[in-house]
């Protein structure tokens, strides 16, 4: 996700925007720069997003999902398309939007206990069809969503499937909620990177619990649908292998590090936001898959754990914090030195991290307890 104007967060990163601005041809170029435009203004108010008040319409407990049609036009959240219990509409973007949604509630309430974003029945609200050509998905704090893609260019010239299409960039976008409702994680530098981190692990655990994978089995790429065949590329981001996602001549190779010691220092996306998940995101992976079986049972369960426990993480939270905070968690479920909690520990060494509050592996964007302090002691008196 991106910044977006108001504020929102988005699903395409600007670094692929900048990208085509450069390398795409007139059509693709003038696209990228109207959303790369919206994506970057407003960049203040992100942080309002981040730290609320929200106001939102409880449903009551259950799920319930209401989708809408913005018949390309950008008024929110525009014409009811399906409400809870409708048969299907046979508008994939509807359809796709209703069920993701279904995806998404169910992980958090079947697996994890919890009555949707906010634990209190909030209902699952979903805008297709958003604008024309719009490349992107976003969550505004309220609601879900989703452009169209490059749908109306002709074949040879599209990047971008509709953003409905892929389920974990769907359950990515409603994590947001999750974050926004929990841990309230601050969208810059490390806290930001932790924050799309979770996003893309709840994502892909909406995505493989869907498909009935275990960690050995799933793809773990994020938007592994979204990309059309004109672009080099299998995915948006690879939490197995971070940095092999894409590498095309226009949309330019995926910046994502898979270790603190190659940790990008950044002056855009928010401090590197998309790039530096990577890091989390490949601990992740190593966590699930080194626990076997199916990642959202025990290390779903341990970041779920995680990032709902405001004694655990909490908004200025860094990736050290979360390394300990994850490692403790897993303590308290399975035991202490149990060996779900030796894989969480052996999966943040993986990248360079230490569950001690240490870091081994470089990496400067403000390191929790160690490294660089000075960029998160600036923002933090700029954000307070
Ligand atoms: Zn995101």
């Amino acid at each position: 996700m991106s910044v977006c104007k108001h504020g929102n967060l988005c699903a395409t990163p600007p670094h692929m925007l900048r990208q085509i601005v450069q390398n795409g041809n007139t059509s693709q170029r003038e696209r990228a720069e109207k959303t790369l435009d919206s994506s970057e203004q407003f960049r203040g108010k992100r942080v309002a997003l981040a730290e609320g008040p929200f106001t939102h319409a409880a449903s009551g407990a259950g799920l319930h999902r209401s989708v809408y049609n913005a018949n390309n036009g950008s008024s929110l959240p525009g014409s009811m398309a399906r409400d809870e219990g409708a048969a299907a509409t046979g508008d994939n973007a509807v359809d796709e939007a209703y069920d993701g949604s279904g995806e998404t509630y169910r992980l958090l309430k079947d697996e994890y206990g919890r009555d949707s974003l906010d634990g209190n029945g909030m209902k699952l609200k979903s805008t297709t069809h958003y604008q024309t050509g719009y490349d992107n998905a976003f969550w505004n704090g309220s609601q879900m969503v989703y452009g169209d893609g490059d749908e109306d260019l002709p074949e040879d010239e599209r990047f971008f499937n509709r953003f409905t299409i892929s389920l974990d960039i769907i359950g990515h976008e409603l994590a947001h909620g999750l974050t926004q409702f929990t841990a309230g994680l601050r969208y810059v530098d490390q806290s930001g990177a932790l924050n799309e981190s979770m996003s893309d692990v709840f994502g892909s655990l909406v995505k493989q619990r869907k498909l009935n994978q275990t960690a050995a089995d799933a793809d773990w790429l994020i938007g592994a649908e979204l990309l059309t065949s004109n672009v080099n590329g299998s995915a948006i981001r690879s939490m197995k292998a971070p940095g092999t996602a894409y590498d095309d001549p226009v949309i330019g190779k995926d910046p994502q590090p898979g270790h603190m010691r190659d940790y990008k220092d950044v002056d855009y996306d928010n401090g590197g936001v998309h790039i530096n998940s990577g890091i989390p995101n490949h601990a992740f992976y190593l966590i699930a898959l080194e626990l076997g079986g199916n990642a959202w049972e025990k290390a779903g369960k341990i970041w779920f754990q995680t990032l709902t426990d405001a004694s655990k993480m909490n908004r200025r939270s860094q990736f050290t914090d979360a390394a300990k905070a994850t490692w403790e968690v897993a303590g308290s479920l399975f035991g202490t030195g149990s060996l779900e909690q030796q894989a969480v520990k052996k999966g943040w060494n993986g990248v360079g991290l230490e569950v001690d509050g240490n870091d081994n592996g470089g990496g400067g964007g403000g390191g929790g307890n160690t490294g660089c302090l000075v960029a998160p002691l600036v923002l933090t008196r700029m954000f307070t």
